[in-house]
């Protein structure tokens, strides 16, 4: 790409008018430029019809509007879409669209791999490479309305609704970035997402959840998946750092919490590991111990190769989730969607990470 231009995707609005001040242009123009990249979605300067000939023509010199590269671009049968994308600094990330009558999400990542080796998630296998960009995390969502054609924002229908931050990567130790990105997304004269249908997912990066709030106040979800600290530390290591009695206490005080908007506790189910009528007790006595407002979301684990995990039955899933149900939590299983795309939860960019160590090996192996 162009990598001498600057990229517009990922300025604000405030960096969009000192850019047109560079140029000698008015303020105004940053309104103009801002509607055309994030609410029509366009990419070529020539069609912004409302600027004028000769600033259509110097602003190519300068910038550009960018996407990241589709490298791969996969439909499920159940109709997940899943893209794999290629960011102008180098490195590759998953973006999947889940549709779904009323309520299609996009799973939105924040970072290439990830740097807490959660010991259930396949992404945790990998190594931090780097932390996306704001105009990385716009891209992702700007991709996904270019191939779904679903420019300008704001139409009804339009099925990219809710925007969930659970791709890969931990978003709140990419706090700067993942914030930039999402306070331009939730701009009701661009993309217009509204914070009501935006949810990041934290492992429980505890001191960031405060600002988390503070700044971009959308939903939060928190992996969970243990109701004690000896089994936590195991399968979330940065439960070593941050304990349930001080995670359970930041979930506590995040302001929407305490309104109508509860947090969503995800619940990765493992067979013989925390899927036990005991494990339910004791989250409900936690739950009501430090006062959270929650409801669950029990996710069947997604097995990859190598794992040493399995999936709990349906039985137990089952009973866990109707003692949920039953003290008065919603705690619903979540249907695993995408599967034959490598799309499901844990499992993004491990194929085509897992191809590529294929082709080392062989090469390795060949005495290449
Ligand atoms: N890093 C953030 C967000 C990305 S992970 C976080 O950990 O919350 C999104 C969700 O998928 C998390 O709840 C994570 O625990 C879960 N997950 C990871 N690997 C999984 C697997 N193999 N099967 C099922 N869920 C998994
Ligand atoms: Fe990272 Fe989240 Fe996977 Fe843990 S579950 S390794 S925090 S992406």
């Amino acid at each position: 790409m162009n990598s001498d231009k600057q990229n517009l995707v990922g300025l604000s609005r405030q960096e969009l008018a000192e850019a047109m001040e560079l140029l000698g242009e008015p303020a105004f123009r940053a309104r103009q430029l801002f509607h055309w990249i994030y609410h029509r979605g366009e990419t070529d300067f020539d069609k912004m019809t409302d600027l004028s000939k000769s600033l259509r023509q110097r602003l190519p010199e300068h910038f550009i509007v960018g996407r990241p590269t589709i490298n791969q671009s996969l439909i499920s049968e159940d109709t997940t879409r899943k893209w794999l994308l290629g960011l102008a600094k180098g490195g590759e990330v998953e973006t999947v669209m889940i549709p779904e009558e009323d309520r299609g999400a996009l799973c939105v990542s924040s970072q290439v791999g990830c740097s807490l080796n959660c010991s259930f998630c396949h992404t945790g296998t990998m190594d931090w490479v780097r932390n996306l960009s704001a105009g990385d995390i716009l891209g992702q969502i700007m991709v996904a309305r270019d191939e779904m054609e679903e420019w300008p924002s704001g139409v009804d229908g339009r099925k990219l609704k809710n925007l969930v931050m659970m791709g890969m990567g931990e978003p709140l130790l990419n706090f700067e970035n993942v914030s930039r990105a999402l306070q331009i997304a939730m701009d009701g004269e661009g993309i217009s997402i509204s914070k009501r249908r935006i949810t990041l997912s934290t492992s429980g990066v505890v001191p960031m959840m405060k600002r988390c709030a503070e700044e971009l106040d959308v939903g939060l979800a928190v992996s969970l998946h243990a109701a004690n600290d000896e089994l936590r530390d195991e399968l979330v290591p940065i439960n070593k750092k941050y304990p349930l009695a001080e995670l359970l206490q930041a979930c506590a005080d995040y302001p929407s919490a305490r309104n109508s908007r509860r947090i969503t506790m995800e619940y990765v189910m493992l067979k013989d590991v925390n899927d036990s009528l005991a494990d339910a007790k004791e989250l409900v006595r936690l739950m009501r111990q430090y006062n959270v407002h929650a409801k669950f979301n029990l996710i069947p684990f997604n097995p990859w190769p190598g794992s040493v995990y399995e999936c709990s039955s349906n039985n137990a899933m089952h009973r866990f989730s109707d003692y949920l149900n039953d003290e008065g939590y919603s705690a619903p299983i979540r249907t695993s969607r995408g599967r034959d795309i490598m799309a499901a939860c844990g499992q993004l960019k491990s194929a085509s990470e897992n191809a590529k160590l294929k082709a080392l090996k062989q090469k390795r192996a060949a005495g290449g």
